[in-house]
C-alpha cells in the first residue's frame, strides 16, 4: 500500500475498532485503518501481553507509514464475578424454587452452588436481585446467614459452571481494578497506549484511583456499565478524561427499555462536560457472521451520530467476526451519510451545551460562530494538553477543527474527539507565526484551498498553558 495515500476523514464522528484474532495481521489492520478506524481497541479480557504488544507495534508502524496519529485504547477487564462449578457441570433451576449461594467450595447441585465472593454475600441485602449468566436467570435474596445467601429463583433456566453474576442493586465494596487489571494497566502504560478503558466503575473514587496510576500517561476512559455509576454520573464524568457507554454490561444490569435512555443521558452529560464520549457494543452485531447489518443496527449507529457522540465502536465485529473490514466500512458509510443530512446539523445545533463562564469557552464559541458566518474552511487550534481542542469540539462546529500540537501523545488522544484532525507541529512563538503556520498546514492537509479563510484561536502570551484568549480570521494564500 502506498504511503502517499493521504488519509483524510470527512466525517466528524470517529470510529473505534477492537482488535482480536480476526484483525491482527498488517494487511487487515491497514484495511481497517484506511476503511475508517481512527482508534484501535485492545481488549485485555482476551489475548496475552505478547498479542497486544505485537498489535501495538503494527499500529505504530501504520501511523508512521500514513503520517497520521492513531489512538490506542487498552480496555482492562475489571472484576468478573462468577458462580463456582456443579457436580454434573450444569443444573436446571425452576422458577419459584429456593437456591443457596455460599462460600462452600464443593461442587454445587440443584439446591446450592459456591459463590466465591464473600463481598457479595456481605453486601447483598434482603430483596436484592442477583442476575446469573448475563441476566438470563434471576434470583431474589430471601435470607442471609453467615457465608450464605438463601434466594428464590424468580426467573429459572439452565445454569452451568463459572457463569457470571451481576448485582445491579448493590454498590459492591470491590475496587474496579483487580490484580490482573493492575498488571495489564502497567503493561499498557509502559507500551504507550493513549487511553485506558476502565470497567466496573461504581464510584468517583474508582476513576480517581486509575487516574493516579496513569499519572497523565494516558487518558482514563470510564466505561459506564453499572447502574451504580449512573447514580454518580456527573461526578464520575468530571473525574474522567473520556467516557464509554458500555451497553453490553449496562444492558445486563438495566432492563432493555432503560438502555437507550441511559445512553442519551450519558452522551448529554459528557458533551456538557466537554469530555469525549463513545457509544459501544452490539452496534453492528449481526456483521460478526453476515456481510451486511440489520436495519435496526444501521439505525442504532445513526442514532449515536444524531446524539452527537464523539465515536462509535465495533467490538467482536472486528475482533473475531468474519467481516471485520466490511463492518468498519459500513460504519463509515452510515456515519458519513447521516452527517450529510441537514436534519443532523439541526440536531447538533439544538443539542449544543452553553459555554461555561471562561475565556477559553467564550473564544471557542466565538470561533464556531465566526467560522459559520464567514464560511471558514477550518478552525485551527494550538493545544498542548488537548484542552483547547476539546473546548472547540464541544461546540460541535460546522468547520473541521485542525488541532496543531507539539505533543504526539496529545495528537493520538485527539483521534477519538469529534471533528478534530490533529497534526503534530512544533510550537509557535508569536501570533504572526501562529497564523502563518495554521494557514499553511490547513492548506497542505487539504482542508483549506487558496483564497479560503480559516479561524485561528490561540493563547497570548505564547508558551503559557490554559490561556486561550485570542481569535484571528486569516486568508489562505
Ligand atoms: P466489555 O465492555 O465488552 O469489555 O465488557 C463493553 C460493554 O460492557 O459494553
Ligand atoms: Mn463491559
Amino acid at each position: 500500500m502506498s504511503a502517499r495515500v493521504k488519509v483524510r476523514r470527512r466525517r466528524r464522528t470517529k470510529i473505534i475498532a477492537t482488535l482480536g484474532p480476526a484483525s491482527s495481521t498488517v494487511e487487515v489492520l491497514t484495511r481497517l485503518f484506511l476503511g475508517g478506524a481512527d482508534v484501535f481497541r485492545l481488549n485485555f479480557s482476551h489475548g496475552t501481553h505478547e498479542d497486544h504488544a505485537a498489535r501495538i507495534v503494527l499500529i505504530r508502524e501504520l501511523e508512521r507509514q500514513f503520517d497520521r496519529p492513531i489512538g490506542i485504547l487498552a480496555d482492562v477487564q475489571g472484576p468478573k464475578l462468577r458462580v463456582g462449578r456443579f457436580q454434573g457441570g450444569r443444573v436446571q433451576l425452576q422458577t419459584g424454587q429456593q437456591f443457596q449461594l455460599d462460600l462452600n467450595a464443593t461442587p454445587g447441585n440443584v439446591r446450592r452452588v459456591n459463590l466465591p465472593h464473600p463481598e457479595i454475600i456481605e453486601a447483598a441485602s434482603i430483596g436484592a436481585t442477583l442476575l446469573l449468566d448475563d441476566g438470563k436467570l434471576r434470583l431474589r435474596v430471601l435470607h442471609k446467614r453467615a457465608g450464605a445467601l438463601e434466594t428464590e429463583v424468580t426467573v429459572g433456566g439452565s445454569l452451568s459452571d463459572r457463569k457470571g453474576v451481576n448485582v445491579p442493586d448493590v454498590v459492591l465494596p470491590i475496587p474496579a481494578l483487580t490484580v490482573k487489571d493492575r498488571e495489564d494497566l502497567a503493561f499498557a502504560l509502559d507500551h504507550g497506549v493513549d487511553f485506558i478503558g476502565l470497567s466496573f466503575v461504581q464510584r468517583p473514587e474508582d476513576v480517581a484511583e486509575a487516574k493516579d496510576i496513569a499519572a497523565g500517561r494516558a487518558w482514563i476512559m470510564t466505561k459506564v456499565e453499572k447502574p451504580q455509576a449512573l447514580d454518580n454520573l456527573e461526578a464520575i464524568i468530571a473525574l474522567s478524561d473520556a467516557v464509554m457507554v458500555a451497553r453490553g454490561d449496562l444492558g445486563v444490569e438495566l432492563p432493555p427499555e432503560e438502555v437507550p435512555l441511559a445512553q442519551k443521558r450519558i452522551v448529554r452529560a459528557a458533551r456538557q462536560a466537554g469530555k469525549p464520549v463513545v457509544v459501544a457494543t452490539q452496534m453492528l452485531e449481526s456483521m460478526i457472521t453476515a456481510p451486511a447489518p440489520t436495519r435496526a443496527e444501521a439505525s442504532d449507529v445513526a442514532t449515536a451520530v444524531f446524539e452527537g457522540a464523539d465515536a462509535v465502536m465495533l467490538s467482536a465485529e472486528t475482533a473475531a467476526g468474519q467481516f471485520p473490514y466490511e463492518a468498519v466500512n459500513m460504519m463509515d458509510r452510515i456515519v458519513a451519510r447521516v452527517e450529510l443530512d441537514p436534519g443532523w446539523r439541526a440536531m447538533i445545533e439544538a443539542s449544543r451545551p452553553a459555554p461555561e463562564r471562561s475565556v477559553a469557552d467564550a473564544i471557542a464559541a466565538a470561533a464556531r460562530q465566526v467560522a459559520s458566518t464567514v464560511g471558514a474552511a477550518a478552525i485551527c487550534t494550538f493545544t498542548d494538553s488537548g484542552s483547547t481542542a476539546l473546548r472547540a469540539a464541544r461546540e460541535r462546529p460546522d468547520a473541521p477543527v485542525l488541532s496543531l500540537t507539539q505533543s504526539e501523545a496529545t495528537a493520538r488522544r485527539l483521534a477519538v474527539v469529534w471533528g478534530v484532525h490533529a497534526i503534530v507541529s512544533p510550537d509557535t512563538r508569536s501570533m504572526s507565526e501562529t497564523v502563518a503556520r495554521a494557514t499553511k498546514l490547513a492548506q497542505q492537509e487539504g482542508f483549506a484551498p487558496p483564497g479560503s479563510e480559516v479561524v485561528v484561536i490561540a493563547g497570548v502570551p505564547f508558551g503559557q498553558p490554559g490561556t486561550t484568549n485570542a481569535l484571528r480570521v486569516a486568508r489562505v494564500k
